[in-house]
């Protein structure tokens, strides 16, 4: 694996940064094999100072850029990743153990959101207003805002920091990258790649990218007013860690937490278009991604028969889990020892409740994967004379793994599914399949799907970039990406010109010491 990160690291025209391993240096994992593979420097409190330091010197630079020159920064930035996407993904793929093709869409999604900025750059603008004063012209306009703090999670270590980037950027906003420690590579080579491209326009120092623990580096980076935004992805316990920190000193977060999603299958829905999503939403990506389907509520009349061809697809899935590498497989590891560890105890859990596993349910130990971090795809079904809300509660729970429960509803009622769908903490993301156009709108109306994402006969993972991503509740309630989801990065700023020779007080108020 050493020799593959060299050889990568070449074809992206850098060096792989390896260290001698010191009490302070951070020990790179291979998923694929579980071996230490080397060692990099970290970031401590003071070198993360004195990059919040330039970052926030410069943004006085970068703010007075006209957008759209700031957007042909990203637009080569979007170039050069164009150039580098097979090794990019490679590297992605290697270090985080995603399959290479959804590598490859990761690296694709980053080049879309580039493409997405610089049409942006040249759209961001404010409304005009009427004023109820005569002479009077109202307006606003959205200015920078300052450095963003973009910490991401393992499991999409380049794309989601892309939406932020790209977006911060032709808003004028320098970026301070803090990427999981699982993925510390992936974020080298892409700052190694990208960072040049602002140094060369003259604002180097508006990329940074910061590698540390979360109770130093992580802490000093959110603790900082000097950050304005702190845009935080990753799991529901971080978000209540950081959330709070920033409200103390009145800063804005932008969360991107937890996702515990489900799909509905009524009795008029494809059964096969409705297997194919499930099995890719809840076992791609080995199910660590935030909008992995993990619950399916399938109604009663239909359930024998989609339970019996999702037992198949499971079976077939289960002979594709290996080295990510290798495009013939379609499920790689998991990120490490500790996430196998609690999927097992998960698994132990659920059928210690009564449930039984139709699919999966085991880590995999045999020679040709080593010590390796995989497991099953596993389908569970719950019992239908459990009940949900009081008996078992790992459907409650987001296990970063690929377990998916099935349980069934009532004929004809919908409105069971939707309040099972609604019943958890978070609300990511959510699926109808349905053929009735009545169960559709039921989805879709204010007493339907409570998740920031809604789609039907269409699974509950692979966003497009066009769309604000995220979710609701404990999800965080942030957007990125496309849509308005750039207003996150700017302040808003209304305006009002008087033309007149007079002074009108709104609400006609007549207020004259003469
Ligand atoms: P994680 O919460 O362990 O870590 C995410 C990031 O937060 C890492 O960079 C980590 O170092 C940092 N972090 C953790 N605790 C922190 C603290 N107290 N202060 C500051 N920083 C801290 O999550 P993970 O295991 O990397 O990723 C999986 C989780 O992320 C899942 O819950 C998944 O649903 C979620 N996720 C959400 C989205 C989304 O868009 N909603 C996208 C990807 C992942």
């Amino acid at each position: 694996m050493s020799q593959e990160l060299h050889a990568l690291f070449s074809q992206l025209e850098l060096s792989l940064p390896f260290v001698k391993p010191s009490s302070t240096t951070l020990a790179c994992e291979d998923p694929s094999s579980g071996a230490v593979v080397g060692h990099l420097a970290q970031d401590d409190k003071p070198s993360t100072l004195v990059k919040i330091d330039a970052a926030a010197r410069s943004f006085a630079a970068l703010r007075e850029v006209p957008a759209p020159v700031r957007g042909a920064i990203v637009r080569a930035m979007g170039e050069r990743l164009r150039e580098h996407k097979q090794a990019l993904a490679q590297l992605v793929c290697a270090e985080v153990g995603k399959g290479i093709e959804e590598a490859r869409g990761e690296v694709q999604e980053m080049i879309d959101i580039c493409d997405y900025a610089v049409g942006l750059s040249r759209m961001i603008g404010g409304k005009t207003l009427p004023s109820e004063r005569p002479d009077h012209r109202m307006f606003e306009q959205w200015l920078p805002l300052g450095p963003v703090l973009c910490i991401s999670a393992f499991n999409f270590p380049v794309a989601v920091w892309s939406w932020n980037a790209a977006i911060a950027l032709i808003c004028g906003d320098p970026v301070i990258w803090k990427p999981s420690l699982h993925a510390p590579l992936s974020a080298i080579a892409v700052h190694g790649l990208l960072q040049p491209l602002l140094a060369s326009a003259g604002h180097g120092d508006a990329m940074q990218l910061v590698i540390g623990p979360d109770d130093t580096v992580a802490k000093t980076l959110v603790d900082d007013v000097r950050v304005p935004l702190v845009s935080a992805t990753g799991s529901c316990a971080m978000g209540r860690a950081v959330a709070p920190r920033v409200a103390a000193r009145l800063g804005r977060t932008l969360l991107e937490l937890g996702g515990n999603n489900a799909v509905i299958v009524d009795a008029t829905a494809d059964l096969e278009l409705a297997v194919r999503a499930v099995a890719f939403g809840a076992a791609g990506t080995a199910g660590q991604r935030c909008t992995t389907t993990r619950r399916l509520f399938v109604e009663r009349s239909i359930a024998a028969a989609l339970t019996d061809k999702l037992v198949a697809a499971y079976a077939q899935l289960s002979e594709r889990v290996g080295d990510p590498r290798d495009a013939g497989n379609l499920i790689g590891p998991l990120i490490d020892a500790s996430a196998v560890g609690r999927f097992s105890a998960m698994v132990a859990h659920a059928k210690r409740l009564g449930a039984t596993v139709l699919a999966g349910g085991s880590s995999i130990h045999d020679g040709e994967l080593g010590a390796g971090h995989y497991v099953l795809p596993t389908l569970i079904r719950v019992p239908d004379s459990l009940d949900l809300d009081a008996d078992f509660a790992p459907m409650q729970t987001e296990t970063f793994a690929p377990i998916l429960y099935l349980r069934s509803f009532p004929n004809g009622d919908l409105a069971r599914a939707i309040s099972w769908q609604n019943s958890v903490e978070q609300g990511l993301s959510s699926a109808l399949f349905s053929d009735s156009s009545r169960a559709i709108e039921r989805f879709w109306s204010p007493a339907g799907s409570d998740c920031g994402i809604a789609n039907v006969n269409i699974g509950t993972s692979g966003a497009e970039i066009g769309g604000a991503f995220g979710g609701e509740k404990a999800t965080g309630g942030g957007r990125e990406a496309g849509s308005d989801a750039w207003k996150a990065y700017m302040r808003r700023q209304t305006c009002t010109i008087n033309g007149g020779e007079t002074l009108p007080l709104a609400q006609g108020i007549s207020w004259s010491s003469t």
